[in-house]
């Protein structure tokens, strides 16, 4: 069985002012072909400077505030300010931003997860960069303006870099085409938690998150003891990432093949499609949080349980030789 597990606290950090970022792509974890995560930290007024990329990015904040921005392929625009459990989905090629807002942690934390394992931070398409590597009488064409007006263009990228802290919301809802038809975020902590046998489990996919195309994602709690039973999923790999407590995953790979791994807060867990696969928290007292992405617009699991159930008692008692 391949590895399934990578730490976050191991990966590379690139350190800004005012922020940092650090990833978790195939290089990190080669089975992580389908989902990369990207776990990025920014203070207030500081910004992820405007650029996009080739995957889609869905993001979960963890903590604090930040404001978002972004503008689709007819010009309509999406503004947002999001807090704690809102989540952000903006599809491949789409221009985005973000800036740290004021809040209790000094800005905010959060979680990017792309629709291709083979994304990097590092390789994103960012504005100052383009307009650095471009003539500048060709930018002044375009821009129709003197070239002595853009004398102070940074000569490289900023990516991370502090500013000025953006006005209020409202004031920063710009006109362009009008808003985007679907909203770009989504409060998932705001959605009522179904209850489990062992805890509690929101489930955020197209049908009530209808921007985000390719992802979905459910966010479980177990209580101590509890256990998420044997299943898979038909339609797409499982990337997760613990929230808080401790979790104790057990991977099929057919071909005799499995695998046991210990998670914790800050770990990344990955489960290629339709591995079976049960995921216990074996603590004694604490609760145990981990967040779930699958590369898939519609959430599909396959309980064992239920397909058990649903076939005649025959066919189990010839094949598992109970009663
Ligand atoms: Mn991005
Ligand atoms: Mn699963």
């Amino acid at each position: 069985m391949p590895n399934l597990k990578w730490s976050f606290t191991d990966s590379h950090m690139r350190l800004e002012e005012g922020g940092w970022a650090r990833q978790t792509t195939t290089r990190e974890l080669p089975v992580s072909t389908a989902m990369a995560g990207v776990n990025m930290r920014l203070k207030a007024g500081v910004a992820r400077e405007m650029h996009w990329h080739k995957e889609a990015e869905w993001s979960y904040m963890l903590k604090g505030r930040a404001r978002i921005t972004a503008v689709d392929q007819a010009g309509r625009t999406f503004v947002d300010d999001v807090g704690e459990g809102d989540l952000w989905y903006f599809p491949s090629g789409i221009p985005h931003s973000i800036q740290g807002l004021e809040s209790e942690v000094d800005g905010c934390e959060f979680l990017l997860v792309f629709d291709d394992g083979h994304f990097s931070e590092d390789s994103t398409f960012l504005i100052t960069d383009w307009l650095a590597h471009t003539p500048r009488d060709v930018l002044a064409k375009n821009f129709g303006v003197p070239e002595s007006a853009l004398a102070r263009l940074p000569e490289k990228e900023k990516y991370i870099f502090p500013a000025p802290m953006p006005g209020p919301l409202a004031g920063d809802r710009t006109g362009g085409a009008g808003p985007v038809p679907e909203s770009f975020s989504h409060r998932m902590l705001a959605q009522q938690p179904t209850a489990t046998r062992g805890g509690t489990v929101r489930i955020t996919d197209s049908t009530i998150f209808p921007a985000s195309k390719t992802i979905a994602a459910a966010l479980v709690e177990l209580e101590p003891g509890a256990l998420r039973e044997l299943h898979w999923h038909p339609n797409g790999d499982e990337w997760q990432y613990y929230l808080s407590g401790q979790g104790r995953m057990t991977v099929f790979g057919s071909e005799s093949k499995a695998r046991t791994f210990d998670y914790q807060a800050g770990d990344v867990g990955y489960v290629p499609k339709g591995y079976g696969h049960a995921l216990k928290n074996p603590s004694k007292d604490q609760p145990m949080e981990v967040l779930i992405v699958f590369n898939a617009g519609d959430y599909q699991t396959i309980n064992l349980d239920d397909w058990m159930a649903t076939n005649p008692a025959y066919a189990l008692q010839n094949n598992l030789q109970i009663p």
